[in-house]
């Protein structure tokens, strides 16, 4: 058992088992729509934002999810941690079934399960100082030697002297040090998994690497399993053992970093890899930009998703048939594909 109570993680369990996971988003609608769509008997509308997520974690692995905005992958990190709950699936975490979980079981996975916002002016509270901030989960689940490990996270964190921050708010420290106060909150219960999305694209280009080399500290000290979400590949491949790419709320391509970055084998892929960063002025950082439209997310097309955008659209298949993510034949990786490219019917020469 380990000091919290919960189960050992066995060698048959990874940390974290991901199953089909979906999540969709009714429309919020007026009045008079509802009640006219009531009385024509239409069904409710609903963004699939993620739509059939599946991967594994192990203990102390690093795996970014990648793609661009709007594609699903910060939804996916949400519902991970459960700020999001899943509309079908399942997630394990030590073999443990989340959506059959009690409260002392679900309270047991939030101790240990934390996330890292992308902005941290927002995602600290403006009227807690650092040491209320900090010592506000440690009350939640009950744990004493509040001071220790309040000054134990903040000099790991390295906001020396800790006590010099403990009657500070937000808006008096830089946003390298926001960013470090909330990798602080997240460390400071001893969790195992943490999901950090885009963790430095809201900092100057001067304090990134700073970050950045704070959370591999964390991740290796702390024998952390990860889940990095990014639109920055070259992030990604210096931070992640693992990619997964994202497109529409789907997985299109799984496997290890530089393998996917090197030798990449879905067309999205090969468009992701192949954008330009564009800075973005609406969210004061850059976004990545490919040809063509994203499709509906409410009417998703039909087949595979990325037919509309695929350079190398093979036919009808891509319109018709919904690839699915499965190792082929062709890689002698453990690379996973979801695309016609590689079907016996549609295969690259
Ligand atoms: Fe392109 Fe067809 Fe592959 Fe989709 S299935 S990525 S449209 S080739």
């Amino acid at each position: 058992m380990s000091d919290t109570g919960a189960p050992d993680v066995s060698d048959e369990n990874p940390l974290l088992r991901v199953e089909g996971l979906q999540k969709h988003f009714q429309i919020n609608e007026g009045l008079i729509s509802s009640l006219l769509r009531a009385t024509m008997g239409k069904e409710a509308d609903y963004v699939h934002a993620v739509d059939g997520v599946s991967f594994e974690l192990e203990r102390g692995e690093t795996l970014g999810l990648a793609g661009e905005s709007g594609c699903g992958k910060t939804t996916t990190g949400m519902s991970l941690v459960k700020l999001h709950e899943p509309t079908d699936g399942r997630i394990e975490f030590r073999g443990m079934d989340l959506t059959e979980s009690d409260d002392e079981e679900l309270d047991e996975f939030r101790q240990n399960a934390q996330m890292i916002f992308q902005d941290p002016f927002e995602s600290l509270n403006p009227r807690m100082t650092v040491y209320d901030t900090l010592a506000e989960p440690l009350r939640i689940h009950d744990i004493e030697n509040e001071t220790a490990r309040i000054r134990r996270a903040l000099e790991f964190a390295e906001l020396q002297p800790p006590d010099h921050y403990f009657d500070q708010y937000p808006h008096e420290l830089s946003g390298g040090q926001r960013q470090r106060v909330a990798i602080a909150r997240a460390l400071v219960l001893d969790p195992d998994f943490i999901v950090a999305d885009e963790p430095v694209s809201m900092l100057d280009v001067s304090l990134r690497a700073g970050v950045l080399s704070l959370m591999e500290r964390m991740t290796e000290e702390f024998n952390l399993s990860v889940v990095y979400i990014s639109h920055d590949l070259s992030l990604l491949r210096h931070m992640c053992d693992r990619l997964a790419i994202m497109y529409m709320g789907e997985i299109v391509e799984k496997g290890a970093t530089e393998d996917i970055i090197e030798n990449p084998q879905h067309p999205y892929t090969r468009s992701l890899i192949n954008a330009v960063p564009v800075p973005d002025p609406d969210v004061g950082r850059e976004r990545v930009e490919l040809a063509g439209e994203v499709g509906d997310a409410i009417d998703v097309p039909s087949g595979c998703r990325f037919h509309g955008r695929c350079s190398e659209y093979i036919g009808d298949i891509c319109e018709t048939d919904s690839p699915s993510l499965e190792q082929k034949a062709e890689f002698d990786d453990d690379r996973e594909v979801s695309c016609h490219l590689y079907d016996s019917c549609g295969k690259q020469s």
